[in-house]
């Protein structure tokens, strides 16, 4: 089968058509820009990638450009639209409605809608990614894939927060959890590679990425992870605080006269790394600051290992034990001196890294040494391809 996967942004739609017999890609791109001005980047794989600016005005005009995009006759990479056989859709918030993926309907297009609080940054343009899709490929089967599916088998215990309890029977205000199609990936792949039943695994998933995120996975289900409400708490990130003392609102809206909003944005957009080392949200810049002696780059690096490092200790009391940890996602895949630092003197739990093994980047690698009594591996997220599987497995039941 040939599955097309969307992930849509409010002014972005990247997208991936897959060939599911393969798993292998068959083209990729992206639209940036949507409804400002528009420019559309493509690449059939053994093709020329290229870019071309376009007015996009809209996501149905994006979608529309993709279509184009795979269709051509020299850059493209297939005949007609026919050959696609499912479109699976990347959903951010699913709230306490989806607790799996699902083939979409006009009542579950209602149901994501009735999300949108939750999360109105982002399911308001994946619902337009769908219609626009729906309206360019009518009769194809779609499927919603949610980022909070995989979390939603967390006991009341790890996803209460202790706030009047109202507030949760009347908004639903919990912790949620985003980033499940790739913890629910990565885990499957680590009990793979560590050679168990997933039934019989705990293990730890730490997805560390310009937003980041750890889940603790019992039995392969999701018991505990950093993310709330939205994808603000828990460790810091680039540009995110992670976990604050809520005071520290109040406190700066005082000193500084600034709203609640402009306070919110800031833990958004100033905060995390990038806000500590005042230099750049990317680790990259943050690892050559360090070494030039910039000390608010160490510091940032620091902060940020420090609270995976306890995240770490924390989950492995939560499950009573731990088999193996897995570090996944752009900082997880590529960055040795973070899983370094975030495993540091924790031989004491049977964590012990290769430091040589360790300094490989990208690679599936079990960089743990042979004595270790907890696997340690790094293991690439591939949430695209994760989306094709699951829209493959609900479009041939
Ligand atoms: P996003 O959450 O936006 O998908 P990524 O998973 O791509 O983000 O993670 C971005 C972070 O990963 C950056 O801080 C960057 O330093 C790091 N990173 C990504 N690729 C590499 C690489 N090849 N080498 C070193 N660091 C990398």
């Amino acid at each position: 089968m040939k599955v097309l996967v969307i992930n849509c942004g409010s002014s972005s739609l990247k997208y991936q058509l897959i060939d599911s017999d393969t798993e292998a890609v068959i083209a990729k791109g992206l639209c940036e820009r949507i409804t400002i001005d528009g420019r559309l980047t493509h690449q059939t794989m053994g093709k020329e990638k290229y870019t071309v600016d376009a007015a996009m005005p809209d996501h149905n005009v994006a979608v529309k450009y993709v279509l184009d995009a795979l269709l051509d006759k020299e850059t493209g990479a297939i005949e007609s639209l026919d050959e696609i056989d499912a479109v699976g859709h990347r959903i951010v918030h699913g709230g306490e409605k989806f607790a799996e993926s699902t083939v979409i309907s006009d009542e579950v297009m209602s149901a994501i809608e009735e999300c949108n609080d939750l999360a109105p940054l982002h399911n308001p343009a994946n619902l337009i990614g769908i219609r626009a899709c729906q309206a360019h490929m009518p009769g194809v089967p779609m499927v919603a894939v949610f980022d909070t599916a995989f979390h939603q088998t967390m006991p009341d215990r790890a996803y209460t927060y202790a706030i009047p309890y109202e507030y949760y029977e009347k908004y639903k205000i919990r912790r949620y959890g985003f980033h499940g199609t790739s913890h629910s990936f990565v885990s499957k792949r680590l009990a793979e590679l560590i050679g168990k039943d997933i039934k019989d695994t705990k293990m730890i998933v730490c997805h560390l990425g310009n937003g980041s995120s750890i889940t603790a996975v019992d039995g392969g289900k999701s018991v505990d992870t950093t993310m709330g409400l939205t994808p603000l708490a828990g460790l810091p990130m680039g540009t995110r605080s992670g976990d604050i003392d809520p005071a520290i609102i109040e406190f700066i809206a005082g000193k500084e006269g600034k709203s609640i909003e402009e306070i919110t944005n800031i833990l958004n957009k100033k905060s995390g790394v990038s806000g500590l080392s005042g230099v750049s949200s990317d680790f990259r810049d943050l690892d050559a600051g360090m070494k030039d002696g910039n000390d608010r780059c160490r510091l940032a690096l620091d902060v940020f290992c420090y609270s995976v490092k306890k995240y770490i200790g924390a989950y492995a009391a939560a499950m009573g034990g731990l088999d193996a940890i897995a570090f996944t996602a752009g900082i997880g895949e590529n960055n040795p001196y973070v899983r370094k630092m975030s495993t540091a003197d924790l031989g004491f739990m049977g964590i012990d890294i290769d430091e040589a093994k360790n300094e490989i980047r990208g690679e599936e690698t079990k960089i743990s040494t042979d004595s270790s009594k907890v696997q340690v591996w790094v293991v690439p997220t591939n949430e695209e391809l994760a989306i094709a599987r699951e829209t493959v497995e609900l479009v041939s039941k």
